[in-house]
């Protein structure tokens, strides 16, 4: 167990470390990225972690993809692309659970697997949906009124956003199709299908709620809408629309949980 919990540590700190180096990673964000991964690694081995490694280093790489036309949208983000603790765990929260679950019930495992799976498929879906899908040509539409927004908007889409978040699930479950030997329970080709679903489910959950419930503010100040609760010209801003608390992460939590439902109800549907 000790050595396990060293090699996991290792591993997360070398991924997390490279992530802090180039940017990706706030200190808590690197602190919160080495806990998960460890816990990761303890509960589900080398099948688990590359899983989310394969999430965490495509989704680097795409965010620092042009760069420069993305900056003009950083007003529409509530963060920038060096992500917090909040959003390691936003992202990561449900396989830290399903870890937990592990170590505790061990006969979970394969169950576990796939939560697992399709809780990164739909955090990989929606975070290529979103770097990809703003670099589209077309004004996306938000998933509720089908109304034109700016670029960017939370719970808007766009067919380029959609192809992006089906590949991401798809490479999510295929990844962990190719490592199944390594994954506990060895879940088999249900695992691929269970990523491919986890991820448009989850992404789409995520587009909805983002519509609907999160909460979107307004600077009085430049007389433009945001989601930061402090604009960047440091005005405190007003609610407009949605819960006040519930925030970009909580929706990406909440999307995560519905794909690793979704993917754990196929393999029992298909038992
Ligand atoms: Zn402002």
């Amino acid at each position: 167990m000790i050595v396990r919990i060293a090699i996991g540590a290792a591993l997360a700190a070398s991924v997390a470390g490279a992530g802090y180096a180039k940017g990706s990673l706030s200190g808590g964000g690197f602190a919160a990225a080495v806990a998960l991964g460890t816990a990761v690694f303890v509960a589900g081995g080398w099948g688990w972690s590359l899983t989310l490694i394969a999430f965490f280093v495509s989704s680097s790489l795409l965010s620092s993809l042009e760069l420069g036309r993305k900056e003009s949208l950083a007003e529409k983000f509530a963060k920038g692309r060096t992500r917090d603790w909040a959003q390691v765990l936003a992202n990561g929260g449900v396989p830290l659970l399903l870890a937990a679950a592990v170590l505790v019930f061990p006969k979970t495992a394969r169950l576990a697997s796939l939560g697992v799976v399709g809780a990164l498929a739909a955090v990989t879906a929606d975070t290529w949906a979103t770097e990809i899908g703003v670099l589209g040509r077309s004004e996306p539409r938000l998933i509720t009124t089908m109304a034109q927004v700016p670029r960017g908007t939370s719970g808007g889409i766009s067919a380029l956003g959609l192809a992006a978040s089906l590949a991401g699930g798809i490479f999510i479950g295929v990844t962990a199709l190719l490592l199944n030997r390594w994954i506990p329970g060895r879940p088999g080709a249900v695992i691929a299908a269970g990523g491919a679903l986890g991820g448009i489910f989850g992404s789409l959950v995520d587009s909805l709620l983002g519509a609907s419930l999160q909460g979107v503010y307004f600077c009085d100040k430049c007389g433009v809408e945001t989601e930061q609760k402090v604009h960047r010209c440091g005005e405190r801003t007003r609610l407009v629309r949605g819960l006040g608390w519930m925030d970009n992460d909580l929706v990406n939590f909440v999307g995560a949980a519905a794909g690793a439902a979704v993917s754990i109800l196929l393999a029992v549907l298909m038992r």
